[in-house]
């Protein structure tokens, strides 16, 4: 840690408003918490606000910087972009544009030199260092289509004034209507811009280094729910660096993905749409080459691995037809069903037995595709 700054201290390129921010917020807050709680009686509804703007500023992030602005993986309305900029602004990361080019900059260059903060220069460089250090943070921004944006720009060229007013003047006039402007400021402010910055520093730090690397073996990044549960759903980031365009992290319904939660939220109310996913045949194409590879490693044939992971894939074709087969004649009949209510009897059965047929192909698809899928999982069992 020390060794990081004080490179870049010798070498004249350390970051001194980065720095000094990074350092002095805690250092004050804490310092002011230790006199608030000795002068003032705990206030609950201070606490809570905090709560619900921490859950919001680290939304305004991981929803709007991450998924929305860096990697348009769906498109939302003016309204919503407004409170990203704001409430983002108010957790003191940078403007979404310059977050944005850097973070488009890390995948681009993952693991290489020209990552800003690749994790093979260390935990700490990769958690915060990188922004102790002008050679990594003063990059030039490189984000044509969000520049265009006009309310992109104006955050970006009025941050300060932005991330102040969101940060700090924000929680404060909060506080002063509860009675307690002191408390706004310290709790609801300093004290929230620490924690959530340290929520977003995590992604780049843990996320690389904790977790299973099951889509790519190639990448650093890693999934972990553990992680995910530190970053609103960003700790699934093996995933995420093989599939960035998708906008979910966690792709099963029981995966701990808030950010995923409240973008399809944000859909269900009309406020966010083209919600761009990989199709589940490319996941499980890449997840079944990493557990390949791995298996290979440890000796077995490839010729017999091909043909096994031929055999799930061609199970899960069979799936997806069966399925588009299904919903089409539903969607067929539906069209159809006042014709067919007026023929009768006859035309009623033929369709119930259609549809019977039709679900019987699916669930046969379905045991296929666990048949191969139990195969290959004895084959991993059998080696571990
Ligand atoms: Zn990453
Ligand atoms: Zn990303």
């Amino acid at each position: 840690m020390f060794k990081n700054i004080w490179t870049a201290i010798k070498e004249n390129q350390l970051d001194y408003t980065n720095f000094l921010f990074l350092i002095l917020n805690p250092l004050l807050t804490g310092c002011g918490l230790v006199y608030y709680f000795q002068n003032h009686d705990f206030n609950i509804w201070i606490l809570l606000f905090t709560l619900i703007y921490a859950i919001l500023t680290n939304l305004s992030i991981t929803a709007g910087y991450h998924r929305h602005f860096a990697h348009k993986s769906y498109d939302t309305n003016s309204f919503v972009q407004f409170l990203y900029l704001f409430i983002g602004a108010s957790g003191f990361q940078g403007s979404a544009l310059k977050w944005s080019s850097d973070h488009r900059r890390h995948h681009r260059f993952e693991d290489t030199e020209q990552d800003p903060y690749s994790i093979h220069r260390g935990f700490f460089h990769a958690h915060v260092g990188w922004l102790f250090d002008k050679k990594y943070v003063a990059q030039s921004i490189q984000a044509p289509d969000l520049e265009k944006l006009t309310l992109v720009a104006h955050q970006h060229r009025h941050y300060l004034l932005w991330s102040i007013v969101a940060g700090y003047l924000f929680p404060t006039f909060i506080g002063f209507l509860f009675g307690d402007a002191l408390g706004g400021l310290l709790i609801g402010g300093g004290l929230r811009i620490f924690l959530t910055q340290q929520s977003t520093f995590f992604v780049n730090s843990i996320c690389h280094y904790i977790g299973r690397k099951t889509y790519c073996h190639k990448i650093s990044a890693r999934d972990s729910w553990f992680v995910a549960l530190l970053t609103h759903g960003e700790g699934y980031h093996n995933f995420h660096h093989k599939f960035q365009i998708d906008y979910r992290n966690g792709i099963r319904w029981y995966h701990w993905d808030p950010t995923k939660w409240t973008i399809q939220f944000l859909a269900l109310i009309g406020f966010a749409k083209k919600l761009r996913t990989v199709p589940k045949i490319e996941i499980l194409r890449a997840r079944l080459s990493a557990e390949a590879e791995l298996q290979k490693r440890k000796g077995l044939s490839e010729t017999y691995l091909q043909e096994l992971r031929e055999k799930v894939l061609q199970a899960q074709l069979k799936i997806q037809a069966a399925q588009e087969h299904l919903q089409s004649f539903k969607k067929e009949y539906a069209k159809k069903r006042e014709e067919l209510l007026v023929q009768g009897q006859v035309y009623r059965m033929q369709y119930q037995q259609k549809l019977l047929e039709l679900k019987s192909e699916l669930e046969k698809a379905k045991i296929e595709f666990n048949f191969a899928l139990q195969q290959w999982r004895c084959l991993e069992l059998a080696k571990v």
